[in-house]
């Protein structure tokens, strides 16, 4: 028995023996997923967020040329390198011109739209591999598991990428929330339908190989059923969540082809995206399961029936406001989306480091949704080099404000929205606000009365301690620095 064993080790051993190659390549994905760990940790902190992005880039390229270069299946290398080169020149060429070109206002549509890419790849990877096993004869004659991960892939890919479309195109302000008759029973039935053929088709239930494209439909249209109703401030919520699914469907391919790299990348996006998904619904105080049923509080049909504002608004100039600024202890800048609109970090810091030679104190309030994605206000303020201690979180700035004299909403609506704590027919209530109603006074900086990204209207614009500075950010922001300097 025992001379059974070994003597079946040893075959097993020589026929699995892994060539130099083939060692070489393990080292380099190796390498791989060491540099994705440490561009992850490294993406956590605003000072080395350039260099983890650097180091993660390098990581990719090395598994990606090691791929094309080293890998053998059976003796046999890759080949086709005509057709991987030309796709890696297209997409190197579309890829860097678009993110060359795109304004910081357009990042968020751009990181939906590469998500949804990748959603695609992993669905595209499942349709070649099912394709393969048919050209090879009957498709149910595969491992059931096997099946079961092509099938996987192909759903979570396809629900990413028309997800994530769709988020583009709200983001893009060009598609607009709406919601179904019976929503969450039509979303909830949807998915259940497309992973019990899924599971059928694994395990020999279901025999006819075009159930790959009823796969690919169905979950393409959940996707978009998904997505579509998802509307007031909820939408970075879904955007995280669509990314983890992106980062689930790539291990899908790395389990197929057995590919270390691609399974801990995959692994890795998933995971940080599920783990950003939490964080992000702990700030919008809502639940996943609300999350996974599609069952957001907020759309902007239901902002139209927002209650209407008792008071009148106050306005402020620009030398009172300067004045004001000038005179107060402690200034907490607000940033919102609209800072990131006007380009006007730059002036914003330079209305800091004025107030700073004034003896004031300057902080500022971060809300975790400000702009329109995760850490928007964070790398937009980094870019004009705001020190990374000046930044504050919303949860420990929110005690600031009571002992704080001015407080300037750059572009920000929603995330200082009072709705959100006092009337709980708001799409938005329930969601953590900024408390700057706790300070002195607050000065409200836009271009209009316009509603923010939830539609809705806005209290704090009619409380007697507000006062509005209408205009465009970096316009009015430039001549209060000047006004300060004279004064
Ligand atoms: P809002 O979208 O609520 O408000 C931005 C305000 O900026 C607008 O009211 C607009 O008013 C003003 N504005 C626009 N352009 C300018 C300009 N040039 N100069 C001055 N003001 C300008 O932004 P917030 O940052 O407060 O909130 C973010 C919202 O976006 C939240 O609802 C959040 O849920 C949502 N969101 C966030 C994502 C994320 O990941 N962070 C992703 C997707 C959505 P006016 O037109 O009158 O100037």
């Amino acid at each position: 028995m025992q001379s059974i064993l070994n003597s079946t080790i040893l075959l097993d051993t020589a026929a699995v023996a892994p060539t130099v190659k083939q060692n070489i390549l393990n080292i380099l994905y190796m390498f791989g997923s060491i540099s994705f760990i440490y561009g992850i940790k490294m993406l956590g902190k605003p000072e080395t967020a350039k260099r983890g992005n650097l180091i993660a880039a390098v990581g990719m390229a090395v598994a990606i040329f090691g791929t094309i270069f080293l890998y053998e299946n059976e003796g046999k290398a890759l080949g086709n390198h005509i057709w991987i080169f030309a796709g890696l020149i297209v997409g190197t060429v579309i890829g860097t011109l678009m993110a060359k070109k795109v304004k910081m206002t357009g990042m968020p549509q751009m990181v939906s739209f590469f998500n949804g890419m990748g959603g695609a790849c992993a669905a595209l990877i499942s349709l070649v591999e099912f394709n393969h096993l048919s050209h090879a004869g009957n498709f149910n004659d595969a491992e059931p598991l096997h099946l079961l991960i092509i099938f996987l892939g192909l759903v979570i890919g396809s629900i990413s990428f028309a997800g994530s479309m769709i988020a583009f195109g709200k983001l893009d302000e060009k598609i607009k929330d709406k919601t179904l008759p019976l929503q969450q029973v039509v979303n909830i039935g949807l998915l259940l339908v497309i992973l019990v053929i899924a599971f059928a088709a694994s395990f020999d239930m279901i025999t006819n190989p075009n159930v790959l494209f009823l796969i690919l439909g169905l979950s393409l249209i959940y996707g978009v059923l998904f997505v579509m109703p998802i509307g007031g401030a909820d939408m970075p919520v879904v955007i995280s969540l669509l990314n983890s699914f992106t980062g689930v469907a790539a291990a899908m391919g790395g389990f197929l082809y057995d590919n270390k790299v691609m399974l801990f990348g995959g692994i890795l996006v998933g995971s940080a995206g599920t783990l950003l998904t939490v964080v992000m619904c702990k700030a919008m105080n809502r639940s996943l399961t609300n999350v996974l049923i599609g069952n957001f509080g907020g759309s902007k049909a239901a902002a139209g029936e927002a209650k209407s504002m008792n008071g009148s608004i106050r306005e402020v100039s620009i030398s009172d406001a300067a004045v004001l600024m000038k005179y107060s202890k402690k200034v907490v800048i607000v940033p919102g989306y609209g800072l990131a609109v006007a380009q006007a970090q730059h002036v914003c810091h330079e209305l800091e480091q004025v107030l700073e030679q004034e003896g004031v104190e300057v902080k500022y309030a971060i809300h975790p949704v400000a702009g329109r994605m995760p850490g928007h206000m964070n790398v937009l303020l980094a870019e004009s080099n705001v020190s990374y201690d000046k930044l504050v979180e919303m949860d420990d700035i929110n005690p600031e404000f009571k002992t704080t004299d001015v407080v300037l909403i750059v572009g920000a609506n929603d995330v200082v929205n009072p709705a959100a704590k006092t009337d709980p027919a708001s799409p938005i209530y329930g969601m953590p606000i900024l408390d700057v109603e706790d300070a002195a006074h607050t000065i409200v900086m836009k271009r209009s009365m316009k509603a923010g990204y939830a539609g809705i209207e806005n209290e704090l614009f009619y409380s007697p301690k507000n006062r509005m500075l209408f205009g465009d950010a970096k316009k009015t922001l430039t001549e209060l620095v000047s006004e300060l300097k004279n004064i």
